[in-house]
């Protein structure tokens, strides 16, 4: 037995280590894609359900590795976070979205709101506020009419609530856009929903999938919907699939819909090319 420990102890060192040298291959190869030319933005549109207009995009990045292809945030984004590089990267995803919808803009795309995701530890960021006000005169964009939105989550906001609100007053007040992403999967107390100025809510994928699937996953994006309206707020249903989804969504009030149903994310030319196709 004191060997088959043993042998267990040397398995999970070795898993360890493993997991270890992985990280920071993928910390180390993060720092050469923000130096070089392989980080990207994905766009995917975000439909009025009212209208059936293209209301806005989500701005999503991908990583171009030269051996391993293209990696989804998934497998880079912790690690970005736990070493700090989220803070580098973070800049650059704002400021390629800020040239994007200036692009879009010049070609005639106005009035195409953009949401660019800000993790926790750039919130929390002592130069937040001084990094967005640089990045938008470098850009020239006014985010007022240039709408541009951030999206934070519940457990960002948590953390610090007065400093949370403070940060957010100031963004609004600078013309900026609030979207709390994966809304009731976090610490979700409803009381501080009113303390935080924020435009949108974003119904998580996981209810939205239990949709069609239950009356209780219906019944609970439902009283999302209504909560967020009674708030004065945008709804935002992200991750739907099917029509099915859409019609219930719908018939609850929901504001806007996000998801594979209508578009996958894209690469700037490909949405484009999407958005030139797409009827109402
Ligand atoms: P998120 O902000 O909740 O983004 C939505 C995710 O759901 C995206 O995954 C999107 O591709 C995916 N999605 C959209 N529609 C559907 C659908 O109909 N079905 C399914 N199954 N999935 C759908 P993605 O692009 O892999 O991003 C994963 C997460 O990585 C994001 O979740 C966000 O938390 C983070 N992330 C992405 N880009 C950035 C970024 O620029 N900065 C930061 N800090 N985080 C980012
Ligand atoms: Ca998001
Ligand atoms: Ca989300
Ligand atoms: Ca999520």
């Amino acid at each position: 037995a004191k060997e088959a420990g043993g042998n267990m102890y040397a398995f999970y060192a070795a898993a360890m280590s493993a997991e270890i040298k992985e990280r920071r291959t993928i910390e180390e190869g993060l720092r050469r894609a923000l130096e070089g030319d392989q980080l990207l933005l994905y766009y995917q549109p975000q439909i009025d359900l009212r209208t059936g207009a293209v209301a806005g995009v989500e701005a999503l990045i991908r990583w171009q590795h030269p051996e391993r292809g293209l990696i989804a945030p998934g497998a880079f984004i912790t690690i970005a976070e736990e070493s700090g590089l989220i803070v580098a990267l973070g800049e650059w995803v704002l400021k390629n979205a800020c040239l994007q919808s200036q692009c879009w803009k010049a070609r005639g795309l106005a009035g195409l709101r953009i949401a660019v995701n800000l993790s926790a530890r750039q919130f929390k960021e002592r130069d937040l506020l001084a990094t967005v006000t640089r990045i938008l005169t470098e850009t020239g964009l006014d985010p007022a009419t240039d709408l541009l939105e951030l999206e934070v989550t519940e457990t960002t906001l948590m953390d610090d609530m007065g400093k949370a609100a403070a940060t957010l007053g100031a963004l609004r007040d600078m013309g900026l856009k609030i979207a709390l992403d994966d809304f009731g999967t976090g610490y979700s107390s409803l009381n501080y929903l009113k303390r935080f100025r924020i435009n949108t809510l974003k119904i998580d994928q996981t209810f939205v999938r239990d949709i069609a699937r239950n009356t209780e996953g219906a019944a609970i994006a439902s009283v999302i919907i209504t909560l967020g309206h009674s708030l004065g707020l945008t709804v935002v249903a992200e991750g739907v699939e099917t029509r099915e989804q859409l019609e219930i969504l719908r018939a609850a009030g929901c504001d806007e819909i996000q998801g594979y149903y209508y578009s996958e994310p894209l690469p700037a030319a490909a949405f484009e090319e999407w958005l030139a196709a797409y009827k109402r």
